[in-house]
């Protein structure tokens, strides 16, 4: 299938220019004016095309919790949502569908699930989670959430003995489970790819990172993790290793320049020489990291350091949304606060730069998609300039940043394919979609977890709270 776009609006260095772009096969194959029409002939004009974001950190089927968890920091967050985490397979196609389309809408052409499986039925949840990307087109890149050391480990013991369970499956039973994910799952050229995805530090051990390594190395796959997330993360580490979880990560060979790490809120300056240095990614979720009071991550030094850094949604429980445009607003915008010098702050072009260009490069695929050149892979959007909240017309790209687009996608495509026109997805059935997760939820108020409840009075102890 071939496309030409006519007259869009695309940024150079100091403005726009208008132009057309050629899409043949999955490539960009010409960007220049008054092009030949091949193929189906695009108007663009009034709008403005950019290359598609990656939504570089995501748990999917979060989806089904969202709006619904207090406001607890993350380690007693975490109880509550894995007490009432989907258990069908049927409810994490429907939550990696609607992750999806969430996305595609709002400037995305690739999501990184890290994706929590259903306990017993991984390989059904991974297939569920595949089968919805595909339907709808979007790129996905895969990581089940895998662990080997039960939740509550993941608060630090601060001198106390706790007894804690044993997890339910062995280091070498979660490893043959990813091993099966990958060879089963793993379909680079088809836009659908597997990453090895330990949780974090805080719940694997050095077996489940190194076997984590390993496997990556084997089947050339992406990895990534959390990391450092919140303070009692930072503790952790240091009662698990003495020395700072970077470093550790480091040693045991995790880094390197297909690693991507969520969060990084809690690092000091030679840690971040150690991502530079290993040519690690960032992964920036400023909206999580508010709702869960975890931090404010230093993006501004990793950026002065010349480390890589995304930007992700995160799950839609500690968001509570999957709205790309509204993460770049804010991750831009929050920086302002802690740095005063105006120059370094991320401006809205920038911004575009680090979702697009940094997104790919983070997933190992910068060489082949995540900007408008010719040659690329044609994962590209195209936004209405005249939707009202793109009105009146000023600068068009730093409106769509620093505003409140709503409903601004018109059109996108994945690997040449149009997977969003007259800003719906073409693919899927929308409104059948928005009745099958009415049909299968129900208000809820006054939830209560027993899990937050066994863990609370520990976690308040442990970070001097009041108890
Ligand atoms: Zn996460």
């Amino acid at each position: 299938m071939s496309f030409t776009i006519k007259k869009a609006l695309i940024p150079t260095e100091n403005g726009y220019t208008t132009t057309d772009l050629r899409i043949e096969g999955d490539r960009i194959t010409a960007i220049a004016a008054d092009l030949d029409p091949v193929g189906e002939v695009i108007d663009g004009q009034n709008k403005l095309l950019l290359p598609g974001f990656v939504n570089a950190h995501t748990h999917s089927s979060e989806m089904w919790q969202r709006g619904m968890i207090p406001l607890y920091p993350l380690e007693l967050w975490i109880e509550e949502l894995h007490e009432f985490s989907p258990l069908e397979p049927e409810q994490i196609y429907l939550s990696a569908l609607l992750t999806a389309a969430e996305t595609l809408l709002s400037g995305g052409t690739c999501v990184v699930d890290h994706l929590v499986w259903i306990p017993g039925k991984e390989l059904e949840s991974v297939a569920a989670t595949v089968r919805a990307y595909q339907e709808i087109g979007i790129r996905a890149f895969v990581g089940p959430l895998i662990q080997d050391e039960t939740q509550s480990k993941g608060i630090p013991d601060g001198g106390e003995d706790r007894e804690l369970e044993e997890y339910h499956y062995s280091t070498q039973q979660v490893l043959d489970l990813m091993q099966r994910v990958i060879e089963d799952f793993h379909q680079p050229e088809a836009g659908i790819e597997m990453m090895v995805a330990p949780t974090g530090i805080q719940l694997c051990s050095e077996d489940l990172f190194k076997g984590c390594v390993e496997l990556s190395d084997r089947y050339h796959v992406c990895r990534h993790a959390h990391l450092l997330e919140t303070k009692a993360q930072q503790l952790l580490a240091q009662e698990k290793y003495g020395f700072s979880a970077v470093e550790y990560l480091k040693q045991i060979g995790f880094l390197g320049d297909r690693t991507s790490l969520a969060h990084c809120v809690w690092l000091d300056d030679r840690d971040i020489e150690i991502l530079a240095a290993t040519h690690s990614t960032v992964v920036h979720n400023p909206l999580s990291n508010l709702r869960l009071g975890s931090g404010i991550a230093p993006i501004l030094k990793y950026r002065q350091a010349g480390v890589n850094v995304s930007f992700g949604c995160d799950g839609a429980a500690s968001n509570d949304g999957q709205d790309l445009l509204e993460v770049l607003k804010v991750g831009s915008f929050l920086h302002n606060i802690t740095d005063s010098d105006y120059r370094q702050w991320i401006a809205p072009r920038e911004a575009v730069k680090m979702a697009s260009e940094g997104g790919y490069q983070g997933i190992g695929l910068e060489s082949e998609v995540g900007s408008l050149t010719e040659g690329k892979q044609a994962d590209v959007v195209l936004y209405d300039l005249t939707k009202l909240s793109l009105l009146p017309r000023t600068d068009p790209l730093n409106l769509l940043i620093m505003g409140c687009p709503n409903n601004v996608v018109d059109s996108a495509w994945v690997k040449g394919e149009i997977v969003v026109a007259n800003g719906t997805p073409t693919r899927i059935d929308l409104e059948d979609l928005r009745r099958k997760l009415f049909e299968q939820s129900e208000w809820t108020t006054n939830r209560k977890s027993a899990h937050v409840a066994q863990v609370e009075q520990h976690y308040r102890s442990v970070m001097n709270l009041p108890k």
